[in-house]
Parts: structure tokens; C-alpha cells; sequence
């Protein structure tokens, strides 16, 4: 399994990090992709990815609810970041053995943080369910880090929430771009529309919740248009809705979704991690 969207820099993952990766690597989740949200959160995705560069793989941008009146600094901010990002050194510097070498604990400016690479734009997108104040501006955001999703020839992740229209009609602005509607809980029509663009489904808890109609929204969109998410540390699936969520726990949606596409979660799980790599370019 692939996590296709983690917030793995929230604090409340700080402690014990290392224990709880090396959970989720035991229980099958094979990568795990941080998005970021704002401008502040652009060096705790890259540090955080840096520490793991083999298995948390960054992607930044700015978030709809956080498009405010300092819209333009952030996205300054953050293509700054996504700039050095890219420009720097795409592989390891020193490989994790040297660090033992001669035994003592060589100077920090000795050892570098490995780097990982960004493989995403996002999460970007827009979001009219609490305020449209900012609609406007959300539109400005978003079309402006697809143009940088185009330069560098990177796929996009995409929250919509009570805007499918405008982020649809947007989206279809930049052809060349392909992503993942992150958290997908559209209707039928609005999935048919994205898939038809290229575009992936980003399926979490929320496929496992009981009165949830995703399901009958699924009927006839391929399972190779599909990945996995957790949108941790949110949208527990059941048995754990409520709790922060982890990325093993997407088992509980890979079973449901065998359920809906009648085969097994073997398969459901070899399809979207196939579809993970294919979209994001990952080697494992
Ligand atoms: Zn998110």
C-alpha cells in the first residue's frame, strides 16, 4: 500500500516517530507522501521527508482554507522551497554507514540530511465550505501553482470541497497537468468527469463509514484510477473513526474496496500502489 496523502508533520506524529514508521512498514504501507498546506509548513515536510528519504516522499503547496489576504507572499514562500528543493543534490550525499565511521559523532555540517525529492504539487485546490471570502483568490492560487505543476512536469494534489465546477473548469485550463483529487467524495458525474481528464481518486476512511454513498459513486470508474489515502492524522476508517489515524489502517479500505469491485484486497492492493507509482514516479 501507498499513503497517498499523510500530514505526517502534524505534531502530534513528533514523538515516537520512528516506532510508528517502522509499524506502518511492517503492516504493508510501502510509502507515504506528506503534502504541505502553507508557507510555515514547507520546512517541516522537507525535514520530516529528509529524515526518511526512502519512504516519506514531500509535496508542497498552499491550501484553499489558507489563501489569505498574504496569498501572494506565501506562494512565494513556498515556490522558494519547492525551488531549492529540486535544485539540490537529487541523491544521497553520504551514505548512513559513514555516519559510524571512526566511532565518534562526527560535526552535524559532517553529516547531511539525505534528500527527498518533491514529487508533488500540493495540496492545492478550492474550498468553499466555510468561507468564500477568498474565492477569488483561491482561483489566483491554484491556477498559479498549476502553472508551476507544468514547469517541472510534476502531477498535483487536489482538495475540493463544494467547488467541483470551478476546480473542474480550472483544472481542464492546464491540460498538460494530471494529479489526484484528494479525499474524493463527488458525485458519480463529477468522478466520471475526472477520471475522463486523467486525473486519480484519492479513496480514504471515508469509503468505510456507513451511510457513506461513495460506493455507488464508484460504479464503472476503473480501479486503475484509483489510490489510497489516510488524510492522517484524520479520517480514521472503522474500527477507529475519531482516533489520529495511521497509515496501516487503510487495510480497513483496501477490504472495502474489494468489497465494492468484487475481487480480492490483494489485488485492490497491487492496482493502487501500481497507480501511486505510475502518478507520482516513485522507486521503491
Ligand atoms: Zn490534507
Amino acid at each position: 500500500m501507498i499513503d497517498t496523502h499523510c500530514h505526517i508533520d502534524d505534531p502530534q506524529y513528533a514523538e515516537g516517530l520512528d516506532a510508528f514508521l517502522a509499524e506502518q512498514r511492517h503492516d504493508g504501507v510501502q510509502a507515504i507522501l506528506v503534502p504541505g498546506v502553507d508557507a510555515s509548513s514547507v520546512k517541516d515536510v522537507l525535514d520530516v521527508c529528509n529524515q526518511y528519504p526512502d519512504y516519506l516522499f514531500p509535496a508542497l503547496g498552499l491550501h484553499p482554507e489558507n489563501v489569505k489576504d498574504d496569498w501572494r507572499e506565501q506562494l512565494a514562500a513556498i515556490k522558494a522551497g519547492v525551488d531549492k528543493n529540486l535544485a539540490s543534490t537529487p541523491h544521497t550525499l553520504h551514505p548512513p554507514q559513514a555516519h559510524n565511521l571512526g566511532g565518534a559523532d562526527l560535526p552535524r555540517e559532517a553529516t547531511p540530511l539525505r534528500h527527498s525529492r518533491l514529487i508533488a504539487i500540493g495540496e492545492i485546490g478550492l474550498d468553499y465550505h466555510w468561507d468564500i471570502t477568498f474565492k477569488a483568490e483561491q482561483q489566483e492560487a491554484l491556477r498559479e501553482q498549476l502553472r508551476w505543476a507544468e514547469q517541472y512536469g510534476l502531477p498535483v494534489m487536489i482538495h475540493s470541497r463544494d467547488a467541483a465546477e470551478d476546480t473542474l473548469k480550472i483544472l481542464r485550463e492546464f491540460p498538460n497537468v494530471r494529479g489526484v483529487m484528494h479525499c474524493f467524495s463527488g458525485s458519480h458525474e463529477v468522478a466520471e468527469q475526472v477520471v475522463k481528464m486523467g486525473y486519480y481518486l484519492g479513496i480514504g476512511g471515508v469509503i468505510t463509514f456507513k451511510n457513506c454513498k461513495l460506493a455507488e459513486h464508484l460504479v464503472g470508474i476503473p480501479l486503475e484510477r484509483l489510490v489510497l489515502e489516510t488524510d492522517a492524522p484524520y479520517m480514521a476508517p472503522v474500527p477507529y473513526r475519531g482516533k489520529r489515524n495511521e497509515s496501516r489502517w487503510m487495510w480497513h479500505v483496501v477490504e472495502r474496496l474489494a468489497q465494492i469491485y468484487n475481487c480480492s484486497p490483494e489485488h485492490v492492493n497491487e492496482v493502487t500502489t501500481a497507480n501511486a507509482k505510475a502518478l507520482f514516479v516513485i522507486k521503491l
